[in-house]
């Protein structure tokens, strides 16, 4: 049974609709999958219809955007209520922080002599959807600068670059304590995947763990074979769990669905402490 617990629809960054996304999982053979989008839960509900014509589970998440001190950290909270105060209100926070931000970015590239506004960016994301820099990758594209996001991450939008902008994210010990607060289950997204910018190092994921965390996602496209066996090794030293997930973007990234997977036992645990919200979609096994 293919279980894959990171995945991204247009409600955030990726490129198919939560029904097109669930549909390309049962095409893939993948019988659970977790809905992750950055920041916002507003695709559950479609990818749960769709989940009980396609006979694809769909476990409840969201990808938290945390920040410690600086350097990125995503927190995959499965189960979490989404109407839970303190976790709406950081949630909220974040993504009207990402518009800001996206603006910003938007202007320093126009500035540059570069044909974009922020009228096309959003644009290139579905109404209310958490923007985030691969939609200026998308405007890039569109104009031709660029050939695809990957191209545009790589010479114009990686955080060391000359456009960056950060955003508002909560810590990611807090973020912990609020993914719990909600009922949810926290797991470490991608903890090690340095190609992608600075990673924190294991002091963090310590105070994460003590906060509560319940995994680590070691098999992941971003990790290599050293990495991967750093996170198991960490997380049977923290008593922590261990999932694997494509996190699937559509088009917007090569990840594919299913690529890599989490055991039946895990999500069963997970399933077990979520308390949040529903398990929505077909039965889970
Ligand atoms: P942001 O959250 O706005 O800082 O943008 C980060 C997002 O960009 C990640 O969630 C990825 O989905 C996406 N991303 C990062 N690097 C790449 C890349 N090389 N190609 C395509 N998408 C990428
Ligand atoms: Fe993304
Ligand atoms: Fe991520
Ligand atoms: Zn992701």
């Amino acid at each position: 049974m293919i279980i894959d617990l990171h995945t991204h629809s247009a409600h955030s960054d990726g490129t198919e609709s939560p029904s097109a996304l669930v549909e390309s999982a049962s095409a893939a053979g993948v019988r659970v999958i977790a809905l992750t989008d950055h920041d916002v839960s507003s695709g559950w509900a479609e990818a749960d219809t769709a989940g009980r014509v396609h006979g694809v589970s769909v476990l409840p998440g969201i990808e938290v955007s945390c920040s410690a001190d600086g350097i990125t950290v995503h927190l995959l909270a499965y189960l979490p209520d989404p109407e839970h105060p303190a976790l709406a209100g950081e949630l909220e926070r974040s993504r009207r922080s990402r518009e800001t931000r996206l603006q910003r970015m938007t202007e320093l590239i126009a500035a540059d002599g570069y044909p974009i506004d922020f009228a096309q960016v959003r644009s290139q994301a579905a109404g209310g959807a958490t923007l985030g820099r691969p939609h200026i990758a998308d405007a890039l594209v569109e104009i031709g600068a660029v050939p695809d996001r990957q191209a545009a991450f790589t010479t114009m939008l990686a955080k060391r670059g000359p456009y960056y902008v950060s955003h508002y994210a909560p810590d990611p010990v807090t973020a912990v304590h609020t993914v719990i607060a909600a009922g949810g289950v926290p797991v470490m997204a991608h903890p090690f995947a340095s190609a992608r910018g600075d990673v924190v190092d294991d002091a963090v994921i310590d105070a994460m763990a003590e906060a509560g965390l319940f995994g680590l996602e070691a098999d992941h496209r971003d990790h290599d074979q050293a990495q991967r066996q750093y996170a198991v090794d960490l997380a049977e030293r923290l008593d922590l769990a261990v999932t694997g997930s494509s996190d699937y973007h559509g088009s917007g990234k090569p990840n594919r669905l299913g690529e890599n997977t989490t055991t039946p036992e895990v999500l069963a645990q997970i399933i077990a402490r979520g308390t949040g919200s529903t398990v929505l979609g077909a039965a889970l096994p």
